[in-house]
């Protein structure tokens, strides 16, 4: 298959009754992994990448990967950009082919991230290209994304928010954590309340540590996509940390990415399969 538009992978996931994980690719590797354990699993999803990581390569070497990733694909995979951080890198990620994006603008001023989500949803939307928008900070740290202090996402903001932004998607902080974190305390009451407010569906960042029983429950209260990161990439560096505790002298690159490959593919089919099985 090719890359699936952001709108027609959500309308196939809520037609379907699945909750569609956001997996974290870094490079080459891990791109194939997600797709890879995506097919396995025969689940749909998405492939996202952070702006950040975009340093260190770019939105079309990124994009062709993808394509390659996913042509064996069955069932609807679709390439995000993850937390952009400036009108600039949308529009390079929409102009690469990406066919899902969000414009992360929750440090401003509330009128402020307004204006610039509303700008980033005009392009994409030009394009036919959906957008995801946040309001609230999520403690924790995700590449350059630190907070030490966590604002769950006001109710009282969400209408008015999500009408003025045109947003598609909207990324809520209720007791998620960036990062690993083992017991999150996810606010259930607070997404309820949300999700009776907002016209859109709803996003939680940080899912890595979140438990299958709160994601089934946060399904009935609107939860649409669940970001994974940390989950991946531990089991990515972990294949190489091993072998180089094993081995002070291991240097078997190719194996050991295949290696890589396999295990995070392995943990991207565990998830989807787990927040899917209800
Ligand atoms: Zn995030």
């Amino acid at each position: 298959m090719k890359l699936v538009n952001g709108f027609d992978l959500v309308a196939y996931a809520k037609k379907n009754g699945y909750v569609l994980p956001a997996f974290n690719t870094t490079n080459l590797e891990m791109t194939y992994a997600i797709a890879n354990g995506l097919m396995e699993a025969n689940l749909p999803g998405y492939i996202q990448i952070s702006s950040n990581n975009l340093r260190l390569s770019n939105p079309y070497v990124i994009a062709m990967i993808a394509k390659d990733a996913v042509k064996k694909s069955e069932i609807p995979i679709g390439l995000h950009l993850d937390h952009g951080k400036s009108f600039e890198d949308v529009k390079a990620c929409v102009d690469a082919g990406f066919t899902s994006i969000m414009i992360d603008m929750s440090h401003l001023p509330f009128e402020e991230n307004i204006r610039e989500s509303k700008r980033a949803a005009e392009y994409c939307h030009f394009y036919g290209i959906p957008v995801e928008v946040e309001l609230g900070a999520l403690r924790g740290k995700e590449e350059d994304i630190v907070n030490e202090g966590e604002c769950k996402t006001d109710p009282d903001m969400v209408a008015e928010y999500v009408s003025k932004t045109e947003c598609d998607l909207l990324a809520v902080s209720v007791g998620n954590v960036h990062g690993l974190c083992l017991n999150p305390q996810i606010d259930i009451p607070l997404l309820e309340k949300i999700n009776q407010i907002s016209k859109v569906p709803l996003v939680l960042h940080g899912g890595s540590g979140i438990s299958k029983e709160i994601i089934w429950e946060a399904k009935k209260h609107g939860l649409i996509k669940i970001n994974y990161g940390s989950d991946l990439r531990k089991e990515f560096i972990g294949t190489f940390g091993e072998a180089y505790e094993t081995n002070h002298n291991e240097h078997d690159v190719i194996h050991l990415s295949i290696d890589a490959v396999n295990h995070v593919a392995n943990k991207a089919k565990e998830l989807v399969m787990m927040i899917n099985e209800h």
